[in-house]
């Protein structure tokens, strides 16, 4: 007996929604969707219990007819392709035509439409995928749909669902990454009917950034356009030191389309590599503008997969955009205390001097400074400086220092304390004055002083030359008179000795030599023989501790090994002139804040702290 049957509609839009509706905020993003697809410039989303259950979204877009209404709730009903060659050119969001009916086959759900040139609505009610009413209706033109209860009918699915908070922060995440990809639309979102995102148009991106991320952010973030090879890319380079342990604050955008993508993944994260600590992902903000053709989107269901016909030379655009945008910002670390308490008033003499009112003055000014002096004394153990690193791009043309106070005038709050850029600081003008512990650089600098982890430093320094060491075909190499001989257990001078092109395309010249000993004939230009047989002992033992790895990550490892390995201890007394060379070379650097860890290398301390810090603001 035959026992292959053919599905039912509703059978097969229950099964079909598995893959496009996964959670509410997989709804939302489709319903969303649809809407800008629509052409709409006014977005209202309300939800209840995190979308489980309500997500209304009511747009004021260009609508649907009577039938149309109707038709959009079929399978592989979509007024947005015809063809298949219409697939290569897709310049809407949508374009499967499943989102509908896939969401109204596990749903409770109301749609209602209408065309500017209808003189009124349609209704159509849907509950689980079966039309139960079809009837006219009074609305503004627009769409409003309205899904309640989702996965009523799907208990399997409905168990997966996560708490209410954990639900309604998918669904905002989409909100805010539309609102975002669509700057120029007016967005409002409702949860349990308070107002959570209120997002009218926006005159920019960097606006929109403010409006739903805060200032606060968009003070962090270093902009930059480029195009290269062909792939433009806009947006926003986070600052390093803002690391956070997932990847939920890199927003990335193809065409418009909020995507998640491993090559973009990748190369922001190899973007970032050596600022930041392991495992950390900065925050960044990518708009990928391609021609059509040269993405397909028609990789998954939900269309946050794509697919890059260049996935190369997308990856490498990104690397140089954000590349190019860090170096440019660079934004080094600035100690600042608790704002100081009371500022001095006028310095001018009291024009009443000797009287009983000048005394009183006197005495409180007095009693001010002391409460000052204690909080000092007992607040910053408790609350220890900050270390933060937020650098409002200064304005172009415009003095990094405030403008002077007009005369008389008391100061309002303290002043934020002034923050370097790496490329305000002029390695000429660098001048070391000690080192503090044998372990901290101290030195001036034009408008403040500068506080240098020696050994971070100098990582950073060696850093810089064995990656361009490594790029070059023949990097630059000094060979030894005599060669160093290095005693290593064996298993680690095989490990070596396997390496041996990897050691030489950073400039090292290593063979075996005896067993367990390896002769190192030639060390990379700037390398020191003495530091030969440390050096190998560190990089044999870390290439031990590395394992396995792909031949790219592995050479990268071994960079870094070998910046750490040879570089300036601390606990290292410097001459004057050994101080004066490594600020330099660090200054001249691509990245000098950073240390290839991701640790900070530099503290700078602003002239306007000192003042505050003496009582002289
Ligand atoms: P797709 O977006 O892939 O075309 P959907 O199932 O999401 O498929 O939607 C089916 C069709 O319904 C769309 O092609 C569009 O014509 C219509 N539609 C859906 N939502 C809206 C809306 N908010 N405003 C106007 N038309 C809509
Ligand atoms: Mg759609």
């Amino acid at each position: 007996m035959a026992k292959i049957r053919v599905l039912n509609d509703r059978l097969i839009n229950k099964i079909a929604a598995g893959e496009v509706v996964e959670r509410p905020a997989s709804a939302l993003k489709e319903m969303l969707e649809n809407s800008l697809d629509a052409g709409a410039r006014e977005l209202r989303i309300d939800l209840e219990a995190g979308g489980k259950r309500l997500i209304r979204l009511i747009d004021d877009g260009e609508g649907m007819d009577a039938d149309d209404v109707l038709m959009a709730l079929e399978r592989h009903a979509t007024s947005k392709i015809r063809e298949f060659d219409d697939l290569e050119e897709v310049t809407s969001l949508g374009f499967r035509g499943e989102a509908l009916p896939s969401i109204a086959a596990v749903s409770r759900m109301k749609l209602r439409s209408r065309t500017k040139d209808s003189p009124e609505g349609r209704e159509v009610e849907v509950v689980g995928g079966e039309i139960r009413g079809v009837r006219p209706c009074a609305m503004a033109p627009g769409t409003e749909i309205e899904v309640r209860s989702l996965f009523f009918n799907v208990p399997a699915r409905r168990k997966f669902l996560r708490t209410t908070q954990t639900e309604y922060g998918h669904c905002q995440a989409v909100a805010t990454h539309y609102a975002l990809a669509f700057p120029d639309i007016n967005l409002r979102l409702r949860h349990n009917g308070a107002v959570q995102i209120d997002a009218p148009p926006a005159a920019s991106l960097r606006d929109r950034i403010a409006q739903v991320l805060g200032d606060s952010l968009l003070e962090r973030l270093t902009p930059f356009e480029e195009s290269i090879a062909g792939v433009r890319v806009i947006g926003f380079a986070g600052e390093p030191a803002m690391h956070r342990a997932d990847t939920s604050m890199l927003h990335f955008y193809v065409n418009r389309r909020a995507v998640r993508d491993k090559v973009l993944i990748h190369a922001v994260r190899s973007a970032y590599e050596d600022l930041l600590p392991k495992r950390r992902a900065p925050v960044a903000f990518l708009f990928i503008e391609l021609p059509p053709s040269a993405v397909d989107v028609n990789v998954h269901p939900s269309k946050t997969e794509i697919r890059f016909r260049r996935a190369n030379d997308v990856h490498d655009a990104v690397v140089g955009a954000l590349r190019a945008a860090l170096s440019r910002s660079q934004p080094i670390a600035a100690y600042e205390s608790k704002p100081a308490a009371k500022p001095e008033p006028s310095a001018e003499p009291d024009k009443d001097e000797g009287t009983l009112a000048s005394l009183e003055r006197a005495l409180k000014r007095r009693a001010e400074r002391r409460d000052a002096e204690r909080r000092l004394e007992f607040e910053e153990p408790a609350a220890p400086a900050r270390l933060t690193e937020q650098v409002p791009p200064p304005a172009r043309g415009e003095s990094p220092t405030p403008p002077p106070r007009p005369a008389g005038e008391p100061p309002t709050a303290p002043a934020e304390p002034r923050r370097f850029r790496g490329g305000e600081i002029d390695p000429e003008e660098i001048v070391p004055l000690g080192q503090v512990e044998n372990s901290y650089i101290v030195a001036r600098i034009r408008g403040g002083l500068m506080i240098v982890d020696q050994h971070a430093a100098h990582e950073r320094i060696r850093y810089e030359t064995l990656t361009r060491a490594a790029a070059r075909e023949n990097p630059p190499r000094q060979g030894l008179l005599h060669p160093v001989v290095v005693d290593l257990p064996p298993a680690r001078a095989r490990l070596v000795e396997e390496q041996r092109e990897a050691f030489a395309a950073l400039g090292f010249e290593v063979e075996a030599f005896g067993p367990g000993s390896i002769a190192v004939r030639a060390l990379p230009a700037g390398f020191e023989a003495e530091e030969a047989e440390e050096l190998l002992e560190g990089m044999a033992a870390d290439l031990e501790r590395i394992g396995s790895a792909p031949p790219d990550r592995l050479l990268k490892e071994m960079v870094i090994s070998a910046s750490c390995q040879g570089a300036v201890k601390v606990n290292t007394p410097l001459s004057r002139e050994k101080m004066a060379g490594l600020l330099e070379d660090l200054f001249r650097c691509e990245m000098p804040m950073r240390c290839p860890h991701g640790r900070p290398v530099v503290l700078t301390i602003g002239e306007d702290e000192l003042r505050r810090r003496f009582g002289r603001s």
